[in-house]
């Protein structure tokens, strides 16, 4: 029986699986994760073509059945652990970054992605089932109403693309909701602005608490108007009319004026 709490939605329906699976691309010297492998509907596909992989599986039970697996339990590490707790660190091999894939538990899915992003630097790609509202803002471009913190902080880490539309029908029990399979390659260190992404975060969060304001009242707390405009930024936009790459900038001035008041 499915466990509400852990977000359990099993996917059964074969050909979205094997959409599923293609997107991903497993291969055989790459360095699997997969959160949330539940009845393994994604993990045996991918074992099967990648011969090993790792999981990261909280619920006890649901564990210990891939463990007692006649087939499977020999091309897997198990780790029975909160994905939102665990140290992906620890599974990268030297000269290798993961590729980390699930169909995530959507009540604990962005905070799950939150996690995840502290790892770009050592994980190659992700591919994860979300709610498709989910996906579509993530994916968001300024000037959508999609467009919000997710999208800021999820495009600063990563290039994010939609690859696989999936209905109800295809899980038990059913979700409610419609659900989407998105693609986030991660930005190399060189390639990503030089920001702290906590300064960048809590730009985003005075931003998009108020998106009815304009920026100039948005970030009245520390910004005038005259600074936003000396950042080539418009004051009587809104919000979400505000490019990744401004956020980046307010963020990168604001560390600037901090480390100043510090000194
Ligand atoms: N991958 C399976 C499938 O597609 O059929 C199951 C997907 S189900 C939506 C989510 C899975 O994540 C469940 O197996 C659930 O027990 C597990 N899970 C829930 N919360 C978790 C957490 N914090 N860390 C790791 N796994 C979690």
């Amino acid at each position: 029986r499915a466990r509400k709490r852990f977000g359990q939605n099993f996917l059964h329906d074969p050909q979205v699986i094997g959409r599923i699976v293609k997107a991903i691309a497993p291969k055989a010297d790459d360095v699997l994760v997969e959160i949330g492998p539940g009845l393994g509907a994604l993990t045996e596909p991918v074992a099967e073509q990648a011969g090993h992989l790792t999981v990261v599986e909280l619920d006890r039970d649901l564990a210990e059945r891939l463990r007692q697996h006649p087939t499977l339990a020999s091309k897997l590490t198990i780790h029975q652990a909160d994905a939102m707790k665990f140290d992906f660190r620890q599974l990268v091999k030297p000269g290798q970054k993961l590729k980390v894939f699930g169909n995530l538990p959507y009540n604990i899915s962005t905070p799950l992605l939150f996690h995840l992003f502290e790892y770009a630097d050592e994980i190659d790609t992700m591919h994860f089932m979300l709610q498709k509202e989910v996906v579509e803002r993530m994916t968001a471009s300024h000037g959508s109403k999609d467009y919000g913190r997710l999208s800021v902080m999820t495009q600063f880490y990563c290039k994010a693309l939609p690859v696989v539309q999936v209905g109800p029908g295809a899980f038990k029990p059913a979700p409610k909701v419609d659900s989407a399979v998105v693609r986030l390659l991660p930005y190399n260190k060189a390639e990503r602005a030089a920001v702290d992404p906590a300064i960048l975060n809590r730009v985003c969060l005075e931003a998009f608490n108020q998106r009815r304001k304009t920026l100039r009242n948005c970030f009245s707390n520390f910004a005038t108007a005259e600074q936003l405009q000396a950042l080539g930024i418009d004051p009587t936009l809104r919000p979400e009319q505000l490019a990744v790459a401004d956020f980046i900038r307010v963020a990168q001035w604001l560390a600037t004026q901090e480390a100043g008041y510090a000194n």
